[in-house]
């Protein structure tokens, strides 16, 4: 099974510092792990080219085996789609919810597929000026999608959209929700999200370590073991999100603690059924794909 541990919110004020950054790419370094990090290109009107340390870490985690990719633009809630319901329900999206209610007609209206692909070639050039690095993935903010978004992708030639999840469980319970039940994850909810045209899409199960702590953590770990076997069992890349300070932030230790124990778990069931296990890069896993 291909692991693809993935990060976003590099740069994004709030969400990630360079210390943290550099925190985790030693947490990954000592597991063995390769991620694929996604970088905001213009975060708080500062492009990515002009934040000098950033650049270096993202260097040496870029020759180090990692990759880097793309975030949106600016980290806009509706620069190239909207937010699914579970998302804009989160505690801290209460802007984004009334700026929805209030000027849906004109956010829908922007979302055309020149205004998009636009958006997209903006954020990527300024990430390979500054990296010197091929972008060839794409993970929207807040996972905002629309129809236009794919066919925009698609014509500026990136490689795999990594924005569609299959798993709204975490959110679930990050949204307090009573009774959490995993959706079951298949072969063909995967085959079914693969967008027309050349571009790939792999989808990511669900956020488990935003601000994780001790009173979720056997709740996430259970739905995080769940998701993994059902993509050991359909043969599909296991993708799980997390994001650059949150995972850092919840309680002391817990959320690398978690990877810890998820890590040994997909160990053992692989194992178990014979199957090799690799972690890689979205990029690596894309070229894998049938
Ligand atoms: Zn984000």
């Amino acid at each position: 099974m291909n692991f693809c541990f993935t990060v976003d919110d590099v740069c994004f004020e709030g969400y990630s510092t360079e210390a943290h950054l550099k925190h985790l790419l030693e947490f990954l370094g000592d597991a063995g792990v390769r991620a694929t990090f996604f970088a905001v290109p213009l975060a708080q009107g500062v492009p990515l080219t002009q934040r000098l340390g950033y650049i270096r870490v993202l260097e040496q985690a870029i020759a180090d085996g990692h990759e880097v990719a793309q975030h949106g633009l600016e980290h806009d809630r509706f620069e190239v789609g909207i937010p699914p319901e579970m998302i804009l329900a989160l505690p801290h999206e209460g802007p984004a919810r009334e700026r929805l209610a209030k000027d849906r007609e004109a956010i829908e209206a922007a979302l055309q597929v020149d205004k998009i692909r636009g958006r997209l070639a903006q954020g990527r050039r300024i990430m390979e000026d500054a990296l010197g690095a091929k972008v060839v993935g794409f993970r929207a903010p807040c996972l905002q999608v629309c129809d236009n978004l794919f066919l925009a992708l698609d014509a500026e030639g990136y490689r795999y959209d990594s924005s569609r999840h299959l798993q709204p469980a975490g959110w679930d319970i990050l949204n307090g929700k009573e009774s959490v039940a995993p959706e079951p994850i298949t072969r063909e909810m995967f085959r079914r999200l693969q967008p027309p045209g050349n571009l790939r899409a792999i989808p990511l199960t669900t956020e488990y370590t935003w601000y994780l702590n001790r009173e979720r953590f056997a709740l996430t770990l259970n739905l995080a073991k769940h998701d993994a076997q059902a993509c050991i069992t359909a043969g599909i890349p296991f993708v799980p999100i997390c994001h650059v300070s949150p995972i850092q932030a919840g309680d002391p230790d817990a959320g690398f603690q978690f990877y810890r124990e998820l890590f040994a778990f997909v160990r053992d069931r692989c194992a178990d059924r014979d199957e090799p296990l690799s972690f890689v890069t979205l990029a690596d896993a894309c070229q894998t794909l049938s």
